[in-house]
């Protein structure tokens, strides 16, 4: 069975989608812990920053590109980015996304 975030891609469950692209998913956080609190994800099943390759090193960059256009288009006046790295570093879910948190 495919993880949570592949089945959100595979819109085999549902989520609130704020932006998609060919290689990347933009949802609201379920369980929100600031006024807007998103997740990047890339489509590629990456389980966390420890798994990124340098083949994924573009992939990578996208979501911090994807990141500034999403705050720039909300006008944030400031915001955080933050990938939780392993069960000790608080990853829940094995799969990378980047949470975007702002109180706007
Ligand atoms: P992390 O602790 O970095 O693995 O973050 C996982 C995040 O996914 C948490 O902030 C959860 O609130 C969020 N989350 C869990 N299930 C869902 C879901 N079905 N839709 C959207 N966000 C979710
Ligand atoms: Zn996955």
């Amino acid at each position: 069975m495919s993880c949570l975030f592949c089945q959100i891609i595979n819109k085999e469950k549902p989520s609130e989608i704020v932006f998609e692209n060919e290689k990347v998913i933009v949802i609201k956080d379920i369980n929100p812990k600031a006024l807007v609190h998103l997740l990047i994800i890339p489509k590629k099943h990456i389980v966390s920053v420890n798994e990124v390759e340098p083949e994924d090193r573009e992939l990578v960059g996208d979501l911090i590109l994807i990141a500034q256009k999403i705050a720039e288009e909300k006008n944030l006046a400031g915001y955080k980015l933050l990938f939780n790295v392993g069960r000790k570093g608080g990853q829940i879910i094995d799969h990378l996304h980047l949470h975007l948190l702002a109180n706007k």
